[in-house]
């Protein structure tokens, strides 16, 4: 019987590449580099998706995502920064003050609060996440948001979820489900944590690292009844 769900944040409760581009082009202005070109744009997005995953899999550290993948783009484009850690903050800051929600993200949530406890689950930053869930008012419907940075571990390590288990009161797989976009921090997750999982999936991706989808939305509004028919 499921009485609690993890939500990931970014990329399912909000609209990740949004945000994330309305503030890189933020930064960009404040520190006077000009526009930022589309390419540029795509560039930076697929060094930091390919650097988040290194992280995942526990190759790098946070600091060498956070702000290698700026120092990554500088370099490629001559961009001159001097200061990166400094920049990242900026940005930081800039991610915190812009969330766009997800179809249905606010219907959902608000909809399963009366039958089940919510909480966040996540690997963003700590000034960030706070920012946009405050922003978003989403944070009066989650009862604890878990940032990775915090714990100290990142989705999917089991550690991660272990010190989920532990404060959410449960160490019962049986009684979690997660939902999220990433196979390979929130499913591989909750695989690892041995709890069911629910992959939102609106672009209709093709799962193809062979994670175990217990089920697959494209509307976040479908895991009402996903869940009501699990718990019948
Ligand atoms: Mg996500």
């Amino acid at each position: 019987m499921i009485k609690y769900i993890l939500w990931d944040i970014d990329g399912t409760l909000l609209n990740f590449d949004l945000a994330e581009t309305r503030a890189i082009r933020k930064c960009f202005d404040l520190y006077g580099l000009g526009e930022l070109s589309d390419r540029a744009l795509q560039d930076y997005k697929k060094i930091n998706k390919f650097l988040w995953e290194k992280l995942e899999e526990d190759k790098i550290t946070r600091t060498e995502v956070l702000e290698g993948r700026f120092k990554k783009l500088f370099d490629k484009y001559s961009y001159q920064v001097d200061d990166i850690p400094a920049f990242n903050i900026v940005y930081q800051k800039a991610l915190g003050q812009t969330y766009v929600l997800n179809e249905n993200a606010r219907e959902t949530i608000e909809n399963l609060g009366d039958k089940y406890a919510q909480y966040g689950v996540t690997n963003g930053s700590i000034i960030a996440q706070e920012g946009k869930l405050k922003g978003a008012k989403l944070d009066k419907y989650l009862r604890d948001v878990f940032i990775s940075e915090r714990i100290g571990y990142e989705k999917p390590a089991r550690e991660f979820f272990d010190y989920v288990f532990d404060r959410v009161g449960s160490a019962n797989p049986d009684d979690y489900i997660i939902v999220g976009d990433s196979l390979t921090s929130d499913i591989r997750g909750g695989n690892l944590a041995g709890m069911k999982t629910i992959w939102y999936n609106p672009a209709s991706l093709i799962n193809e690292l062979g994670f175990k989808v217990d089920y697959e939305v494209t509307d976040l509004i479908d895991i009402v009844d996903i869940l009501e028919e699990n718990n019948e």
